[in-house]
């Protein structure tokens, strides 16, 4: 199906056309010609599925259609999990937007408000933003969201499981109550279902498995190895099988941090992402990474959300997730558009009960490689890294602590969905 079939305007299709795209991702096929009919949406997707313009599009051709009003208020309102995200959501609707005469700004906490607030005074018909600092400029009067048409909640999931559920519900009660309401999210718990019926009117419900995360795309694989040789095997990996493109995660901040130390020191051109790092040195770290300047991203999972990188060759858990969804998002940024990529695993004992948990979602066993002088100790211990130790802490400044992540389940075509135990294993990241 191609975008011209979807009666978009010409200024729309020439920065489509822009962007190299010709044929419309499934989520965009079903997704876009509701939304333009003024329906409101629940969309089950995930980053990598081309999600952001599924919805983006159609809410600038609307807004484009739509009564020109001198003072541009906000028209439409983006809510997203993290700076990142918002940022590259804002990236794209300028690139999709560059022929058409709309205006729009993205805020996010973490900087200073008042380059925003200053971009919000000249009026914005889009408004991408996190929700910390949206109401942080809302309760000091400097936002108004009386004239916002269409709603977006993207990531929904990643907002609730960042504990922004009572920021959004605040958000929810000072827009007009006629609007059209848009709802994406990769997973859907009972606590995503009980927020989209109280949001949405009628949805049509569109789902997409994501492209890149078929098990054909992605070779997996898992090395048993000793705990205390895991830096020694990743520098061996990245240099001899000389890898120019490798994200990394850790479960950590700390962990992100000393890794990226170890790799410098042993001449990998790396930078560690997390939540601790100030926004200008995430940017530039993604900045690098994607221009190849730098070999190794060292990220955390939720550092690591919504991240648009495309093509990834590699990716390797440094250390498995807790959280086995988390497993499924990490290992979806190889292997994207068709490409195949490699996920890699680097397991030790302490691990075991991580990599059971992530084979009973996945619904596979995952294929086990042993790399000579790295094997780990068969008598060394199983029992599990302890959970919890130190402060909770998160990329956002949430307002109301939110852990009930029960039901959890994958969108993705790995297995079974399961219910999710580890409402305690989120800690520190
Ligand atoms: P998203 O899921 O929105 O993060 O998009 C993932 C990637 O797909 C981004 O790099 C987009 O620029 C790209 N993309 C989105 N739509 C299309 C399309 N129709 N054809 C090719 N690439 C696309």
């Amino acid at each position: 199906m191609s975008f011209n079939s979807l009666g978009l305007s010409d200024a729309l299709l020439k920065a489509i056309s822009k962007k190299g795209y010709t044929t419309l991702s499934p989520i965009q096929q079903k997704a876009i010609p509701p939304i333009l009919e003024g329906k409101d949406v629940l969309a089950s997707a995930q980053t990598g599925t081309g999600k952001t313009a599924g919805f983006t599009l159609p809410i600038l051709q609307i807004l484009s259609q739509g009564q020109h009003l001198s003072r541009r208020p906000i028209r439409a309102l983006i809510l997203t999990p993290t700076r990142e995200l918002a940022a590259q959501i804002l990236a794209n609707i300028k690139e999709y937007s560059e022929f058409l005469d709309l205006r729009s700004t993205v805020i996010f906490g973490g900087v200073n408000q008042n380059p925003q607030v200053t971009q919000l005074r000249q009026g914005v018909d889009i408004l991408v933003a996190t929700p910390g600092r949206l109401i942080d400029l809302q309760n000091q009067g400097l936002i108004s969201l009386a004239k916002v048409e269409i709603l977006v909640l993207d990531e929904a999931d990643r907002m609730l499981d960042m504990g922004f559920l009572r920021d959004i519900e605040r958000i929810l009660k000072v827009l007009p109550a006629k609007r059209q309401n848009l709802l994406f999210s990769a997973t859907f718990s009972k606590d995503i279902k009980k927020l989209a019926m109280g949001i949405l009117h009628n949805p049509v419900h569109v789902e997409a498995t994501p492209e890149n995360t078929t098990v054909d795309a992605i070779i997996q694989k898992v090395y048993p190895v000793a705990k205390e040789k895991k830096t020694e095997l990743i520098i061996k990996l990245i240099t001899e099988g000389n890898w120019k493109q490798i994200l990394v995660f850790t479960r950590t901040k700390q962990g992100a941090n000393k890794l990226t130390e170890s790799m410098i020191s042993a001449g990998i051109k790396a930078a560690a992402i997390h939540g601790n790092k100030g926004q200008g040195a995430r940017t530039k770290a993604l900045a690098g990474f994607k221009d190849g300047s730098l070999t190794a991203l060292v990220a955390t999972d939720i550092a690591a959300r919504g991240l648009d990188i495309p093509l990834l060759p590699h990716v390797v858990n440094f250390e498995l997730p807790n959280i086995p969804e988390d497993y499924v998002h990490r290992i979806g940024r190889t292997g994207r558009a068709g490409a195949s990529g490699e996920a890699i695993s680097l397991f030790s004992p302490d691990e075991t009960v991580f990599l059971r948990d992530i084979e009973k979602l996945v619904g596979l066993k995952l294929p086990v490689e042993n790399i000579k002088g790295f094997e780990p100790d068969p008598n060394a211990s199983k029992e599990p890294i302890k959970q919890g130790q130190g402060r909770q802490q998160r990329d956002s400044t949430p307002r109301k602590p939110k852990t009930d992540t029960s039901n959890r389940s994958s969108n993705n075509s790995f297995g079974p969905r399961r219910p999710s135990q580890n409402n305690d294993r989120r800690s520190n990241r």
